[in-house]
């Protein structure tokens, strides 16, 4: 989309959801309770995403996204929309404890266009600033899934990331130029056969992608899979640091980082609001750290912000773009 620059230094960005607003709760009941399919659910929610990008303009953030709207669980929203998947059933955890989990039934397989009309939407109301697309990654689905098809975890991460894959292939097709997957699951289990079958799982997904292929991982201890993740075939990671304290910068240091950095300032699970001060320093203590210059270092939130209260979310994000601008004069 022409006319919106993106700083070389510090782009702001979002990692993705953003608090429900009231439109899209309307919308997400309605589908519940199966009054409206699957296009009218869409167009429901675009008064929801429209408030969203409004909240993303006036702070100014550079990299937008549709703030999830439509997703009420990030893993369920694909599940529903992917051949292959059974939703409703209830799965024994253990003893009598039950939750809603996606089960695999069948060979899953790419159906329709997933998230491509919020996305277009949020971009069509975006002032010209670009809009990510956003996906849940194959390990995560693979992870919070109940197989009861395949019984061999290879061949089902594949067939997600083929899914998945096919998906970016529709939205790359329309113009996307920021393509992020979620893998908060990975974090979880932090082994290295794990770090790898995900890699194997990427390489499907990104193979030949034209655009900005990011990868975001939250929480969890990820220090430990860290020399197992460096080489994916991405352009960007996108992590979670205020709430570890910054515990990796000297781990990305140690091992050499060199890619884009998403780079997480802004605590998702406080509610108290972090002030321009704190966060300039924060970015200051990544450029001190010597690891990657100023324009490989995209400045987002740890993850996403849909915990917490809209007004919070805002002054959050609008923190966090003057403290990118700032330190764009001094780095
Ligand atoms: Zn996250």
């Amino acid at each position: 989309m022409a006319g919106y620059q993106v700083p070389r230094k510090f782009p702001t960005t979002v990692v993705g959801s953003y608090p429900k607003m009231p439109p899209a709760e309307e919308a997400l009941k309605k589908r519940r309770q199966g009054i409206v399919g699957e296009e009218e659910f869409h167009r429901l929610a675009r008064d929801a995403i429209r408030m969203v990008v409004e909240d993303y303009l006036w702070a100014g953030v550079d990299i937008i996204s549709d703030g999830e709207q439509t997703r009420e669980d990030m893993v369920v929203y694909f599940a529903e929309r992917l051949e292959g998947y059974s939703i409703g059933d209830w799965v024994r955890v253990f003893d009598n404890v039950y939750f809603r989990k996606p089960v695999v039934t069948g060979k899953v397989e790419w159906r329709q266009p997933m998230i491509i009309d919020d996305w277009e939407y949020a971009r069509s109301i975006s002032q010209g600033r670009p809009v990510k697309v956003i996906l849940t990654g194959p390990y995560t689905m693979l992870e919070w899934s109940f197989d009861l098809h395949y019984g061999d975890r290879r061949e089902l991460i594949f067939d997600l990331a083929r899914a998945i894959r096919r998906e970016i292939e529709e939205a790359i097709a329309r113009g996307a130029e920021y393509i992020q997957v979620d893998e908060p699951a990975l974090s979880t289990r932090p082994f290295r056969e794990e770090a790898e079958l995900l890699k194997e799982a990427l390489e499907i997904v990104f193979k030949g992608v034209q655009a900005k292929r990011i990868v975001h991982i939250c929480f969890g201890r990820l220090e430990r899979i860290l020399p197992y993740i460096l080489d994916y075939p991405v352009d960007q990671f996108d992590l979670e640091m205020k709430n570890s304290n910054f515990r990796l910068l000297p781990y990305l240091k140690e091992y050499g980082y060199d890619k884009e950095l998403g780079f997480g300032v802004v605590d998702v699970h406080s509610f108290q609001v972090e002030t321009v001060d704190e966060i300039r320093e924060a970015i200051d203590r990544l450029m001190k750290a010597d690891i990657i210059g100023p324009e490989k270092v995209y400045v987002d939130p740890d993850c996403g912000l849909k915990r917490l209260p809209r007004e919070i979310a805002r002054e959050k994000l609008r923190n966090m773009v003057e403290a990118a601008r700032i330190a764009r004069e001094e780095w």
